[in-house]
Parts: structure tokens; C-alpha cells; sequence
């Protein structure tokens, strides 16, 4: 048997938090999703969800490794960053990872004058990590395998897979932010091939899907999910201008279409 993951929703917003009342029902705060596989604490992205995340850590005296994966470098996937309690913690390790050439500019949005502490004055260890497109590597058994994504300056998608003895594989594809347009399809289809949660930027609603812009819309994510026989869909990433009611209305819509599909909403937890 493979161990159990469990899934944890900290962010579901794009470019910017929405801390209104009206938002708070699927949720404020931008992307920020913890997987936890009972070894290792994987972080996909760092938006204003990671410092609630950041928190509960620190509250459950976790001391397990943190692995902060980040999709690219725009803010609302690294402004968690800025208040994260784990920094603060001298027994903590954690690692950043984020594509070839990021850290410099990073370590400029958080560091003076934008920020009083910089990323390497915390008195944990924090450790940067490069990576590049279409590598894979390994976090104690967890495979993880990157992309590109087709985005405004690049994004990185990426793949967890763990394998157990008996043969089952377990996996996760995150392909948050990407425009699923013809020029990314087939190699997406690809990347998302046969996996158990496919998490997918319904960043548009399908009638109000900008080309060139970098998202996508539920509707392509359930013709995606299809075509790549994923096991279930998770819509996250909504623009911030799309209140509760709005996104209940479109999640109604996009269940009568796939019933494997569901919207995410912050302190959602799935386990897999
Ligand atoms: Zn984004
Ligand atoms: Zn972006």
C-alpha cells in the first residue's frame, strides 16, 4: 500500500487576495496548497495562504522538512512568503524551489528596502533550490516532475508521483498558472496522464476567458481531465473578482457536466 496524502487547500485565489466577506466562502487568500504524504510536507506555491499554513505548523510543533515549490514568481504565488512563522523557527529546514535564475529577484522582494528580513537573515535554514523544465528528482520517494506552462514569463508545472512496492502509483498534477491553449495541449495531456487529482487554474470563467493572459477555464479542465483519464479535477485559482455566489453558480454548472469535478475552497482537505 502506499502512504495516505492528504491534500490541504491554504489559497484558492488569483493575483490577489480577497478578504471580503462575500469571498470568504470558497476563500481569500491566493494559491498556496500543502500536500502531506505523511513523510515530507510538500507546498505548492507560496501565495497569502502559506502564512495560515505557516501557522498552523508552528502551532502543531511540526518539525518535519518544508518544500516550497513555487509555479513562478509572480506575486500572488510568493507573497506568503513575506509572513511565513516556520522563518522564525532555528530548528526549522526549509527549502525553496523555484525555476533557474528566480532566486536573485526573490531574494530582492524579500529583503530590504521592500521587506526588513531577507530571505537568508531567518533563523531557519532556508535552502534554494533551481530547477529547470521537464527535470525530475526526488524527495525522500516522492518523484517530482516539472514542465512548462504556458504563461506570461514561463510557469512551471508540476507532477508528484510516489510508487509502492506492490506496484500501485499514487499521483498529482498542479498546473497552476496556464493558458491550455492548442500550443500546450498535447504535452499537457501527457503530463496529466492517468493521475488521481488533476489541480487546474479556472482562473476564467468559460464566457470570460482572455487569450494570452496565462489561464484557463473549467470547462477545459474537464475536457482535459477526460482526455488524460485523470481521476478527479480540482478548479482553484479564481479571479478575485468572482464572489461566492458567482463561483457556487459555476460549480453547479461544471458538476451537471462532470461529476468528477469540484471547485476548491480554502481548509478543503482531500485525501488520496
Ligand atoms: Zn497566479
Ligand atoms: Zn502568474
Amino acid at each position: 500500500m502506499t502512504q495516505e496524502w492528504k491534500v490541504t487547500i491554504w489559497g484558492v485565489r488569483g493575483s490577489t487576495p480577497r478578504p471580503e466577506r462575500e469571498f470568504l466562502d470558497f476563500g481569500g487568500n491566493t494559491s498556496c496548497i500543502c500536500v502531506d504524504n505523511e513523510k515530507e510536507l510538500v507546498v505548492l506555491d507560496a501565495g497569502s495562504g502559506l502564512s495560515a499554513l505557516g501557522r498552523s505548523i508552528a502551532a502543531g510543533g511540526e518539525k518535519r522538512k518544508i518544500h516550497i515549490l513555487l509555479s513562478h514568481l509572480h506575486l500572488d504565488h510568493v507573497m506568503g512568503l513575506l509572513s511565513f512563522p516556520p522563518f522564525f523557527d532555528p530548528a526549522a529546514e526549509i527549502h525553496i524551489y523555484a525555476k533557474a535564475a528566480s532566486f536573485h529577484k526573490l531574494e530582492t522582494l524579500v529583503g530590504p528596502p521592500f521587506w526588513p528580513v531577507g530571505l537568508s537573515g531567518f533563523p531557519a535554514g532556508v535552502c534554494l533550490h533551481e530547477l529547470w523544465v521537464n527535470e525530475q528528482f526526488s524527495l525522500n520517494g516522492l518523484e517530482v516532475y516539472t514542465m512548462a506552462g504556458n504563461h506570461p514569463g514561463g510557469s512551471l508545472l508540476y507532477r508528484l508521483e510516489a510508487a509502492a512496492p506492490d506496484g500501485n502509483v499514487k499521483s498529482l498534477t498542479y498546473t497552476l498558472d496556464c493558458e491550455a491553449d492548442a500550443s500546450v495541449l498535447p504535452a499537457l495531456t501527457e503530463f496529466s496522464r492517468g493521475t488521481d487529482l488533476l489541480i487546474w487554474d479556472a482562473g476564467f470563467a468559460p464566457e470570460d476567458l482572455k487569450k494570452g493572459w496565462g489561464h484557463s477555464t473549467w470547462e477545459q479542465g474537464i475536457r482535459l481531465r477526460q482526455e488524460a483519464g485523470a481521476g478527479r479535477v480540482l478548479m482553484t485559482h479564481y479571479d478575485p473578482g468572482y464572489p461566492d455566489p458567482f463561483l457556487r453558480a459555476q460549480e453547479e454548472k461544471a458538476i451537471r457536466v462532470d461529476a468528477g469535478c469540484r471547485f476548491a475552497k480554502e481548509g478543503m482537505v482531500i485525501t488520496l
